[in-house]
Formats: structure tokens, sequence, C-alpha cells
């Protein structure tokens, strides 16, 4: 295990992580490998009364410790068994590695959009997978976790008989937003679909159609096919429809600066639906937002999950406006999904 103090080489890269607008100040990182280093790593935060957090990518930094860090990007096995069809990760694993070991045997996990999220942190605030609706909760799928106080050093988790699912992405320019947003709103989802509203701005220099444009995106995914002819409202910017290998839904981004929170919803009319989209889009900072329908095999006592999210930070108030049209409606908040917020 390496140990980094404030000045030493490779401390700025230790603590360094997909958020680049906030990062971790801690007086010491223990880089672990083991659960036993975990164990000495607490042990030295007691001693010294120093609280502690843990970090695996750096994706779900909420707020920032100046104790000690328990840095777990090494400490990151991965075994697959294909014939109990589970698999058991270390802490500091990501999706990828769980994805290209369960593939060969026609097996998945339940992850999400981006594969380079951690397992551990994903799982432990529910998991809304791609195939949330049919599969339910990534936590769902749990069969052991093994700790050092409040650290998971390994989990073990059930894998699905998953190989290729219909998906997709329709892009729409943002001018279309209202009919595209209420199409959304009166899709009758069947159970086995999981699908999401985002709003996004690329930036100019990106590449193809998207770039410098302001856009509604739709995604959608199953084991199983469904139509999706109604939401089709609008000429689309990008249409990528059809049959791929699940591990092609979660892709990675690059680094950035970003602030985000959420709501869970009991009920979202399409009138309050409008409201969000007109807030959100003519706040004082740019707000994204995404709406994904839960139900399904979710287990939740809510029927949306509504996230906000904006590429700087010191957002926040521009987020409470927007959740301010649907205040009457939340109930609760998702622990995924709440970014830089402190
Ligand atoms: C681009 C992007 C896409 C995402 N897509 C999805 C998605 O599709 N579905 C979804 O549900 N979520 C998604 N998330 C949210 C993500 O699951 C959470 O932010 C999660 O906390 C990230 O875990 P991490 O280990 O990668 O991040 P980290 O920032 O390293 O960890 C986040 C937190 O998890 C806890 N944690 C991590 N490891 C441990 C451990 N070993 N023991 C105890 N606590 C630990 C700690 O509290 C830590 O602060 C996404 C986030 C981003 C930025």
């Amino acid at each position: 295990m390496q140990i980094f103090h404030p000045g030493d080489t490779g401390y700025d890269e230790e603590r360094g992580g997909f958020q680049t607008g906030l990062r971790h100040e801690p007086q010491v990182i223990f880089a672990v490998e083991s659960a036993k280093d975990v164990e000495e790593a607490l042990r030295y935060a007691e001693t010294h009364g120093l609280d502690h957090a843990v970090q695996a990518t750096g994706h779900g930094l909420i707020t920032t410790t100046t104790g000690v860090l328990i840095s777990t990007k090494r400490m990151n096995a991965v075994e697959v068994d294909a014939e109990t069809r589970t698999a058991r990760v270390e802490a500091g694993a990501i999706w990828q590695q769980v994805l290209d070991e369960a593939a060969p045997h026609g097996l998945a996990p339940l992850s999400g959009d981006a594969s380079d999220v951690g397992v551990v942190g994903y799982t432990l605030g529910g998991g809304y997978s791609v195939l949330a609706r049919e599969f339910g909760f990534a936590s769902d799928r749990v069969r052991a976790t093994e700790t050092a106080g409040d650290v998971v050093t390994a989990l073990e988790f059930e894998l699905l008989p998953i190989d290729l699912v219909h998906a997709g992405e329709l892009y729409f320019d943002v001018t279309h937003a209202e009919a595209v947003f209420e199409a959304f709103h009166k899709w009758e989802l069947p159970d086995h679909v999981t699908a999401s509203l985002t709003t996004i701005a690329f930036p100019a220099g990106f590449p193809g159609p998207l770039g410098g444009r302001s856009v509604v995106r739709v995604t959608c995914a199953s084991t199983q096919p469904f139509d999706i002819d109604h939401l089709r409202v609008a000429p689309r910017l990008i249409e990528e429809f059809g049959r791929k290998p699940f591990a092609a839904a979660g892709k990675p981004l690059p680094p950035h600066t970003y602030q985000g929170d959420n709501v869970l919803l009991s009920d979202l009319p399409l009138d309050a639906l409008h409201r969000v989209r007109e807030k959100a889009a003519n706040a004082e900072v740019p707000v994204f937002l995404g709406l994904m329908p839960l139900g399904g095999a979710l287990t939740a006592n809510a029927t949306h999950l509504l996230k906000l999210i904006s590429p700087q930070l010191g957002a926040e108030a521009s987020h409470a406006e927007v959740f301010d049209e649907v205040r009457s409606f939340v109930v609760g908040s998702a622990r995924n999904f709440r970014y830089a917020v402190g």
C-alpha cells in the first residue's frame, strides 16, 4: 500500500477523480490494496481523530474530506463465476471490468449508462441500470457484502443471462422540446422498457450534428422488442436504435466539472413537466434535466426520478428554482445522482 501526504509526488493524481470541479483535501491518502489496508486506514483515522472518505473513481463526489482519504482504485479484482452466475468485485472495481469478464459467458451485470462508474458506489446508491424497469435495482442482486467498518471491501452479486438488448437513442433539436416531452410523457411504457428523457447543450467543437446545439435526447432499452414510433414527433438529428450487445449501452464520458441533484416524485402531470422544462431552459446557469419513469421491477414508492445537472459549480439556486415546480410531488431523493452538493 502507498501512503501520500500533501506535497508528495502522486498525491494530486491519487486524490483526483472524474469530478474536476472539486477534490478531496486529505491530510493523508491511503492507496489501499487489501481489506487489511482499509482497516489500517480506519485505525489511523480513529487514532488521530480524523474523518475519512472513500474514493474509487470520483464520479459520485458529494462532499470532500480534510482527514483521511481511502483511495480504492488499486483494489479492483473482479472474478466471474459463470456456473453460479455471480461476480465478486473488490472495492475499486468499475463496471467495464465486470462487463468484460461477464460478456464471454453471455452474462451481464445491472450496470448503468457509464461503464467507468465504480461498482460499489453505484450499488450502494441502489443502482439504476439501463434495464432498471425490467430487472430492478442493482442492489437487489447483491448476494454478499464484505466490510471493514463502514467501507465495503468486496461485493458479490448476481449476473443475468443478458447478451443482446433492443436499445437506442433519439436526438431532437431543442426547438421540438415541447412536442418530444409530451410524446415521452404520454408513452404507456411497457414494464420491461427502461427509458429516459434528457436535455443537453453540446459545445461548439463537439463532432457531428450535435456540435453547438441544444438538444433533447430519448434513450430506451429492453431485452424484449418494443415500439418507439410514437416518439418520432419531429425530425431526429440522430436516431440510432436496434439490437446491440448490452455492454455497448454504457459509454464513459471524459472527466469534467458538474453539479447535480435529484428528486423522487409521486406523480408528474404534463403541465408540471412543461414548467420544469421551461424553468431549466431559462435558468441563470445551464441546467440540463433528466427524467426517468420508475415502476416496472423498481420497487420504489415513486413514479419518476427527476435529475438536474449543470456543467459548473454554484448552480444550487437555479436547481432549487426548477425543483420548486414539482415540490408538492417530492417523496425523496436518490443517493446516486447527487454531485458536489455538500
Ligand atoms: C457520468 C455518470 C453516469 C452515471 N450513471 C449512473 C447510472 O446509470 N445509474 C446510477 O444508478 N448511477 C449513475 N451514476 C451515479 C453513480 O452511480 C454514483 O455517483 C456513485 O456514487 C459513483 O460511485 P463511484 O465509486 O464511481 O464514485 P466515487 O466518487 O469514488 O464514490 C462515490 C461515493 O460512494 C461511496 N463509496 C464508494 N466506494 C465505497 C466503498 N468501497 N465503501 C463504502 N462507500 C463507498 C462513498 O460514499 C463515495 O463518496 C452516474 C454518475 C456519473 C458521473
